[in-house]
């Protein structure tokens, strides 16, 4: 189970090698496996037959040794020494008979003996000291066979009482036959056996021939009590056997070998041992190479494919698969990449609208962000210039009393700012667009016929490509959006001009309602902040200063003996002296910083953000002074106006905006007391 889920998770290409490996490999052992243990069963069945025949005939053709010498000898003393014991014969005068007997019975030997130790006649080959040992031996039973040996040789022993001699005592005849010495030979020819006898140690009967085709003979090299081994005649294994030779029937221990040659089946089981080794190693080769070769065709390319289909899901999608084939793979790897080029794009388009979106959104939001419309031109002129990945554009707005184009805002490119003489409506091709109300692109910049040079900073040369849409509020058209030279040499598209119609809309609602804005938080008489601007300021201030841990300060100012200069001069001198004022304020104090408010009538205020109480006071001082030295020209000689000044800080004058204006417009009132035209800062004691 293990394994399975081990094959399973293994990846692909490892589990085509593991699958060919097995399929190959698998079944061959086994096939291997039953075989061989076939053939090495029919092997040693056939060799226990051969062996077990070998053994009987060579047993037999023994027996059949001894029973042809019984009978041979049986005969010639039955009947030869019988006849002639009748015929009156001693066993002296048998010499010549016996001579003649052992011719004709094809005996080996034949002897005439006394008793057990006494030879009278010896005739033949054996060596006659041993026969001194066999003659006791043979003497105790009449015609009782049995097997000898004889110096390095074999014999069969027989002997035969005679009785009827006449001699006093009983005689003996000894029948000897030697083994032949090809005895073995012809055995060996039937049965393919080696036969031999083993006499202490010799082999004294043996079918065995050495290299030079001479009998084998002498010493066993190994013990020859052993049972059963191995050896090797003439460089062949073979397998022997050694026994007891005719049990009861020998003189001494006297052992018969059989050796046989290994079984034809044991040497093919051998040579296809080798050849399955072989076949299974070159078959386990053959299905690794095929293996890896399919795993190469097959799965390396999925395992690519699979690859990008990883980067494709981290979203990277700019890495494609290669083609490198045609077949399903092939398709399989098209397809992707058609996929993930599909994906690319509709990401790059969603992208591309979530930019749009975004640019759109911050600039219907930047009405929030800007009090200053410059600066909220400029934004949405960066916004649009991105939006459209160009260099450089600039806004024109719409002069109603010229009805002419002035440049409000420029930026990108070598130069940050640049203006332009007003453009007349219908004149070049942004005064057509401010005319017809509709956008145009002109990708041959300078060149187009249409374009004119209206004297900008800018040099004309630069201008390689156009788009220009107009700012439209309800029905009318406000202005116009210019922007020039798509990035990197490109051209601007309709997609472009649908992108910055878009862009001009919204910001033409934004500029108009910026504008509504101003004019609600701006005293139209000294376009100074309105009371309630300074009201909601100061609270904003006092807020960010408390969260912040600054310092802030507020100028409260008062114009000294104003009714005087009314009934004096009259309002409308009143009014410009308040202009006047006012303008001086705007002048002194940080432009987009401080906030200069008109507070009612002709009491203004400044609030200070970031600026501690002496600072402050400095900044008091010199509006004073500034405003001192204004001179207002009049029929009746240049008129002069002073100012009393109050000034007080958070925190160390007090905590909260109604405090802060009561501090500030005591010290006020004490510049007045103290004979007007001067500031007082509020002394720290005066916190509430
Ligand atoms: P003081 O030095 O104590 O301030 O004396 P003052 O005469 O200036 O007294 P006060 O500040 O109380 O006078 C305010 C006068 O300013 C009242 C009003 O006639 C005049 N005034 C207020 N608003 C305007 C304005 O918008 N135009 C003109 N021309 N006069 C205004
Ligand atoms: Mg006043
Ligand atoms: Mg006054």
């Amino acid at each position: 189970m293990r394994f399975i889920e081990f094959i399973l998770s293994l990846r692909l290409k490892f589990k085509i090698l593991m699958l060919f490996g097995l399929i190959l490999v698998l079944p061959l052992a086994v096939l291997m496996g039953i075989t061989l243990e076939r053939t090495s069963r029919m092997a040693s069945q056939d060799f226990n037959r051969n062996l077990g025949y070998a053994a009987s005939l060579f047993r037999e053709s023994l027996e059949d040794q001894l029973d042809s010498l019984k009978i041979r000898a049986k005969t010639v003393a039955d009947f030869d020494f019988y006849t002639l014991a009748g015929m009156g014969f001693s066993a002296e005068t048998t010499v010549p008979l016996m001579q003649y007997e052992l011719i004709r019975s094809g005996l080996d030997y034949i002897a005439i003996i006394k008793n057990r130790s006494e030879i009278i006649l010896e005739q033949g080959t054996p060596p006659s000291e041993s026969l001194a040992r066999i003659i006791p031996a043979m003497c105790h039973s009449q015609l009782n066979v049995n097997l000898y040996v004889i110096g390095d040789e074999p014999w069969i022993f027989a002997s035969a009482m005679i009785t009827k001699l006449k001699t006093e005592f009983p005689q003996h005849v000894i029948f000897a036959q030697r083994i032949p010495r090809d005895f073995a030979d012809k055995l060996k020819r039937l049965t393919g056996a080696e036969f031999s006898l083993i006499y202490a140690g010799n082999r004294i009967l043996t079918s065995q021939m050495d290299v030079y085709g001479k009998r084998k003979s002498g010493r066993l090299m190994e013990n020859p009590d052993t049972a059963n081994g191995q050896t090797e005649i003439l460089g062949r294994s073979h397998f022997f056997v050694r026994e007891e030779a005719l049990k009861g029937r020998i003189s001494e221990t006297i052992r018969l070998e059989i050796a046989l040659p290994d079984s034809e089946y044991n040497i093919l089981g051998r040579t296809m041992r080798r050849d399955f080794i072989v076949f299974g190693l070159l078959g386990l080769v053959l299905a690794l190479i095929t293996g890896y070769v399919l795993s190469w065709h097959i799965a390396g390319p999925i395992n690519r494919l699979a690859e990008s289909t990883s980067l494709v899901a981290r979203g990277e999608t700019g890495i494609l698969p290669e083609i490198s084939r045609h077949d399903e793979i092939g398709d399989l790897t098209s397809n992707f990449r058609e996929m993930v080029i599909s994906i690319s794009t509709e990401k790059e388009l969603k992208e591309q609208r979530v930019r749009e979106l975004n640019t759109l959104f911050e600039i219907s939001n930047a009405v929030n962000l800007f009090t200053d419309s410059e600066e909220l031109l400029k934004f949405v002129l960066t916004h649009a210039i991105d939006a459209l990945e160009a260099e450089r554009g600039s806004i024109m707005l719409l002069d109603d009393s010229t009805d002419e184009l002035v440049v409000k805002v420029a930026t990108g490119g070598r130069y940050r700012v640049f203006a332009s003489n007003p453009v007349k409506l219908g004149n070049g091709i942004c005064g057509q667009v401010a005319r017809n109300g509709s956008g145009i692109i002109c990708n041959e910049g300078f060149k187009d016929p249409r374009f004119r040079n209206f004297g900008g900073l800018m040099p004309v040369e630069d201008i390689r490509s156009l788009i220009c849409s107009p700012l439209k509020f309800k029905d009318g058209i406000i202005g116009v959006i210019n922007i020039v030279n798509k990035r990197n040499g490109g051209q601007f598209k309709d997609s472009d001009l649908s992108l910055l119609n878009l862009i001009a809309s919204q910001a033409a609602v934004t500029i108009e309602n910026n504008k509504l804005y101003e004019l609600s938080i701006t005293d139209g008489m000294t376009r100074l902040f309105v009371h309630r601007y300074f009201q909601a300021r100061l609270n904003e201030e006092l807020l960010r200063a408390r969260r912040y841990g600054l310092t802030m300060s507020l100028i409260m100012m008062d114009i000294d003996n104003f009714k005087k200069f009314n009934d004096t001069f009259g309002h409308q001198v009143g009014d410009q002296v308040i202009q006047k004022v006012a303008q001086t304020i705007r002048d002194t104090v940080r432009t987009g910083i401080d906030v200069p408010c008109r507070y009612g009538g002709e009491e203004m205020s400044v609030i200070l953000p970031e600026t501690r109480a002496e600072e402050a006071f400095q900044t008091a001082e010199r509006l004073r002074e500034n405003i001192a030295s204004v001179s207002i020209p009049h029929s009746s000689g240049d008129l002069h106006i002073t100012v009393s000044i109050g000034v007080a800080s958070y925190p160390v004058h007090a905590h909260d905006r109604e405090s802060l204006i009561k501090v500030a417009d005591k010290a006020l009132y004490t510049s007045k007391g103290e004979g007007k035209n001067r500031s007082t800062l509020a002394p720290e004691t005066s916190l509430v």
